[in-house]
Formats: structure tokens, C-alpha cells, sequence
């Protein structure tokens, strides 16, 4: 899988889905020139003791972009390409999902530098717990909550809600969510990333007239998301043809019974498209395909669930699908998003298309501060509210002002942190005269 070489520039392209919005919105300058930086970023190292005995010393960020709408919120990533600057855009794009999901959070997000799969378990939860002690002052319930994100966990969520608890000799729960459910993690959160991407699809495609059984999709990821999303589908009866994750993918234009490969691959780590393991079932016929050219496949439907900028203006004009889901966060560049526009193509955006995640964590909290805790039916008809609601109020934004869905989202999120923005005041007295 692609990975921008040049993330210095990743928080100016994210900032230009902003600028494109403003013509839109009633805005005030305060509210703009605040909403163009990043509240707080930290850095910080984090020695781990090794298992063979050295010490090693990891880099990690923590970056709280806005909090007037409520405490920061946000996932942690472990990657090798973990870097502040994606970290701020990672940020900076949770401050719009919250405020398009009306929760009462603003953004943030971390990370640290590291290939997890190079470590132990032992190591891993060293790491983890030694990030806790770096940023503690910078978090807390009504401060910063953390959440998982690409490659952790809800067992990397309990040990650092473990670790924030003993910093702090209580229990505090609600600092952490996606947190395995033994430690107060809730029902359906684990999935919820792809159930809230599978309600955006459902509530969506009827605009279109399309049904699941005449709609194909292609799936680049299979991760927590990437897997998740392409068996719901498949479940709904959608022909998912093709998955891939980063060692590439597998297309089988009849449909490929996602159940199996996930089973395949959660087995040896390789993507297969085999339908059971016993003797007398087979191997489904399928090519093997590298992650450009599913992202060139000619289907309705394709959605990417892996890293940011996998669509950039080197391939965008490749992209033969109608609809994209974006289940991953940023996964189109800005320019590629011209390109596509003027394609006539439809990109949901990462910003309402995978908001499940963060709003079954809302609930988490929720469940955490009153103590009350929610069945799976309830969590899930509450996701499936939220989620059409602001899908709906998106689409009739783009409908309205004839924009694309990924501005519209803007303009619907910017118009909630507007007024919350303006509503705060400016604090310094100062008076034009
Ligand atoms: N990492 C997820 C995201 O990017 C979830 C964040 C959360 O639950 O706070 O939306």
C-alpha cells in the first residue's frame, strides 16, 4: 500500500476540505483563524525496557486540535509512519466527525512510531503503559479521551486505561474507550466503525436505486474496519469481489465468501480466497491483485479501509467506481477529489462514513460516567439514529447547495463548531473601533 512520502503536507491538504467549505457557512474570522491550528500537540519520547534487556526509545504524539464542543477526542495509532504532522491531520479531521455527529466532543488524536508486529506482547503493553505516563497531564475524562485506531486495540485499551487509573489511584474508566468489556468497554463497539459505514451505505444507496444484489464493491484493508465492513456486506447480500491488505488482494468476480477468507487469514496471516478448511471444499477461483489495481477495479462500490492518501492524483483518474465509501480516515487526497468530482463520482466521506467508531466510543463514555450499561440492540438502534440522521442531513446540505457530500459534511460540522466557537466569546476585551 501507497504512503505519502511527503507528510509535511498532510495537515494543509486536510485544512483545504475547510477552505472549500467556507463560502457556505456564516462564520465568524475568530472562529476560522482558530479552526486552522491545532490547540495543543505534544511530543514526547517513551524508553521501553526490551525483552533481551536494552533500553529503547519510541516517539509518540498526542495532539488536542479543538475542545470547545466538549474534551478532546480521538484514537491512538501504532505505525512506522506515525509522525505529528499526521497525527494533527488525524486530529484536525476528528474535530469535524464529532461535531457532524453532534457529539459533545471536540478532536484529537495520537500515536507512536513503531511497527507493533516487531514487538512482544510483554513489550507491547510496556510501550503502552509508558505513553500513559508520558501524556497523563494531557488527558483525563473531561480533557482528552483516548480510543483505539490503526493497529491497537481493546486489550492496548485496557492496559492504558489500567495504567491512567493507577497514575492517578482511582479508577477512571471513561478516560479510555474501546476498552475490552471486563474493564467497562461496551457491546458493539468493536464493530462499530463498519456497522455505523454499513448503516451510511443502506441509508444511501436507495437514493441511487441501486440493490444490494446488483451492487459490487471492492474493499482495500482488511483490518478491523476493512474486514468487518466487506462481511456485513456480504452478509446483506452485496457481491464483494475483491479484498486486499497490505501485501495485496484477491479478486474473484463471481463474489468471494468473505467469511472464509477472514477465517483464512486470521489462520496464516494470508489473504485466500478459500470458501471452508476441510478437504472436500475448494479453492475459489481467483486472481491475486496488487492494491492499485483494486482501487482501479471496474465496480460500484469501493472502499478503502486502510491508511490515508491512497488515492492521490497519480491514480485517481483510474478509479473506475461510481461510489466511494471512505471506511479509512483520508484516504483521498484533495486533488484526487477534483479529479473524481469532475468523474461524476460520489466519495461519502471518511468524516460521517466511518464515525461509527467514535459515537459507539460517545457511548462508552456515556455508559461509563452513569454506570448504566446498555445492551447490544440498544447501542445499535442509538448508532443506527445517529447515523442516518446527520447521513441524511449531509446529502440534503450537498442537494441544497449542489456541493459534494465531503463538503457538505464540512459545511454541516463547521456550522455546529461555528456557533460553539463564537458562542465562547473572545476572551481578550479588545474592541474594534
Ligand atoms: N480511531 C477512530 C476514528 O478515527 C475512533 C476514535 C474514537 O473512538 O475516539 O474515528
Amino acid at each position: 500500500m501507497q504512503h505519502q512520502d511527503d507528510t509535511a503536507s498532510l495537515l494543509s491538504d486536510a485544512s483545504k476540505r475547510l477552505d472549500r467549505a467556507l463560502k457556505y457557512v456564516n462564520i465568524s474570522e475568530d472562529a476560522i483563524a482558530r479552526l486552522q491550528h491545532p490547540k495543543t500537540s505534544l511530543s514526547v519520547s517513551i524508553p521501553v525496557r526490551m525483552d533481551d534487556g536494552r533500553l529503547k526509545v519510541f516517539s509518540g504524539y498526542r495532539v488536542r486540535y479543538e475542545d470547545t464542543r466538549g474534551a478532546g477526542k480521538g484514537g491512538v495509532r501504532y505505525h512506522p509512519h506515525v509522525s505529528l504532522d499526521e497525527v494533527q491531520s488525524l486530529a484536525f479531521w476528528m474535530t469535524f466527525k464529532c461535531a457532524l455527529l453532534d457529539l459533545p466532543f471536540g478532536g484529537a488524536k495520537g500515536g507512536i512510531t513503531v511497527n507493533p508486529k516487531e514487538l512482544s506482547k510483554a513489550e507491547l503493553e510496556r510501550l503502552s503503559r509508558g505513553y500513559i505516563d508520558a501524556i497523563a497531564d494531557a488527558i483525563g475524562i473531561d480533557v482528552d479521551i483516548l480510543a483505539p485506531d490503526v493497529y491497537t486495540n481493546a486489550t492496548v485499551m485496557g492496559w492504558m486505561m489500567d495504567q491512567y487509573s493507577i497514575i492517578q489511584r482511582k479508577l477512571c474508566r471513561g478516560v479510555v474507550t474501546g476498552k475490552p468489556l471486563e474493564l467497562g468497554g461496551s457491546k458493539g463497539r468493536d464493530t462499530a466503525t463498519a456497522t455505523g459505514a454499513f448503516i451510511v451505505i443502506q441509508t444511501m444507496l436507495p437514493k441511487f436505486k441501486l440493490t444490494p444484489s446488483e451492487t459490487t464493491v471492492a474493499v482495500q484493508g482488511f483490518g478491523n474496519a476493512g474486514s468487518a465492513i466487506a462481511a456485513l456486506l456480504a452478509q446483506a447480500g452485496y457481491k464483494v469481489v475483491a479484498v486486499s491488505d497490505s501485501q495485496g488482494g484477491i479478486y474473484a468476480p463471481q463474489g468471494l465468501d468473505i467469511a472464509s477468507v477472514k477465517e483464512h487469514k486470521d489462520q496464516s496471516r494470508e489473504m485466500k480466497a478459500v470458501y471452508c478448511q476441510d478437504t472436500v471444499c475448494s479453492i475459489v477461483e481467483h486472481q491475486t491483485i496488487t492494491n492499485q489495481e483494486l482501487l482501479a477495479l471496474d465496480v460500484d462500490i469501493l472502499i478503502p479501509a486502510a491508511l490515508e492518501n491512497q488515492i492521490t492524483k497519480d491514480n485517481g483518474a483510474n478509479v473506475k467506481a461510481k461510489y466511494i465509501f471512505e471506511v479509512a480516515n483520508g484516504p483521498v487526497s484533495s486533488d484526487a477529489d477534483e479529479i473524481l468530482n469532475s468523474k461524476g463520482v460520489y466519495i461519502f466521506p471518511d468524516i460521517l462514513v466511518n464515525a461509527g467508531g467514535v459515537t459507539v466510543s460517545y457511548f462508552e463514555w456515556v455508559q461509563n460516567r452513569s454506570g448504566w450499561y446498555w445492551t447490544l440492540e440498544e447501542v445499535n438502534q442509538r448508532l443506527k439514529m445517529k447515523m442516518r440522521q446527520e447521513a441524511e442531513e449531509t446529502w440534503n446540505i450537498s442537494q441544497e447547495f449542489s456541493i459534494s457530500l465531503r463538503t457538505a459534511a464540512y459545511v454541516h460540522a463547521l456550522n455546529r463548531l461555528g456557533t460553539a466557537l463564537d458562542a465562547k466569546g473572545t476572551r481578550n476585551y479588545f474592541v474594534k473601533s
